[in-house]
């Protein structure tokens, strides 16, 4: 008999029902909730600098990075906002919806258009942690090799944006696209994948993703607000 299971049922339903009230603080405040997931070194940290440098006059985006030990990737990104909370896992390898709450504490969550967290590097288990996202991205990249996505399908097929980051290097390292492409596509069709390339500036893609979903979550919350307004000019 195992009493393995069980525990880590109830680690889950605990998670879920927290990530459940962290789901309606960012519907409340209208904040567009991301949960990006990648293996270390995929870029994820680069593509949330790119972002953050791309958008800052456009939206406001909040970032909750979490690493097991310093706070590099948090003093990174603070250079482009004042919205950023470090967390350090220890030996932990995935954010649950309980760490997220604690550093959305920190966040004044009304200023913010979008919230990304970025989680711990890792393909497996942050895949099973709900921290009340509305999306959850899966982000390879090309150095990581063509295999990764059919090596880890529960990522893909929970996945709502795949990317496939240093596009780049495609002439220098035996990728087979079309292989990568053809796995993603087998286990999820409905999830966009974006290829792009962080460090030659080659995302927009991922920018207009990114912008029209956080532009539906504003309008779904000032719905009302907005009729009001349409109306009034309407009247004009
Ligand atoms: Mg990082
Ligand atoms: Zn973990």
């Amino acid at each position: 008999m195992s009493t393995k299971v069980p525990i880590v049922e109830n680690v889950l339903k605990l998670n879920d029902e927290l990530a459940l009230q962290n789901r309606e603080l960012f519907q409340r405040s209208g904040v567009f909730a991301v949960d990006l997931i990648g293996a270390p070194g995929a870029g994820k940290t680069a593509l949330l600098e790119f972002t953050l440098r791309q958008l800052k006059d456009v939206i406001n985006i909040g970032v909750i990075v979490g690493d097991p030990a310093t706070s590099r990737d948090g003093d990174r990104l603070a250079k482009y906002s004042r919205h950023i909370v470090q967390v350090n896992t220890g030996s932990g390898c995935h954010l649950d919806a309980n760490q997220v709450r604690h550093a959305m504490d920190k966040l004044k969550l009304a200023d913010l258009d979008v919230l990304i967290i970025e989680n711990v590097g890792n393909l497996i288990c942050p895949v099973s942690f709900n921290l009340g996202q509305h999306c959850k991205i899966g982000m390879f990249s090309v150095s990581e090799g063509d295999d990764k996505a059919a090596k880890h399908p529960n990522l893909v097929v929970s996945a709502d944006l795949l990317i496939l980051n240093k596009m780049d290097l495609i002439p220098y390292i035996p990728f087979d696209l079309a292989r990568f492409r053809q796995d993603v596509e087998h286990l999820n069709r409905a999830a966009p994948l974006l290829e792009i390339s962080v460090v030659r500036n080659q995302a927009a893609s991922w920018l207009d993703w990114l912008t029209a979903r956080a532009g539906q979550q504003k309008s779904f919350r000032k719905a009302g607000k907005h009729k009001e307004k349409a109306v009034a000019r309407s009247q004009r």
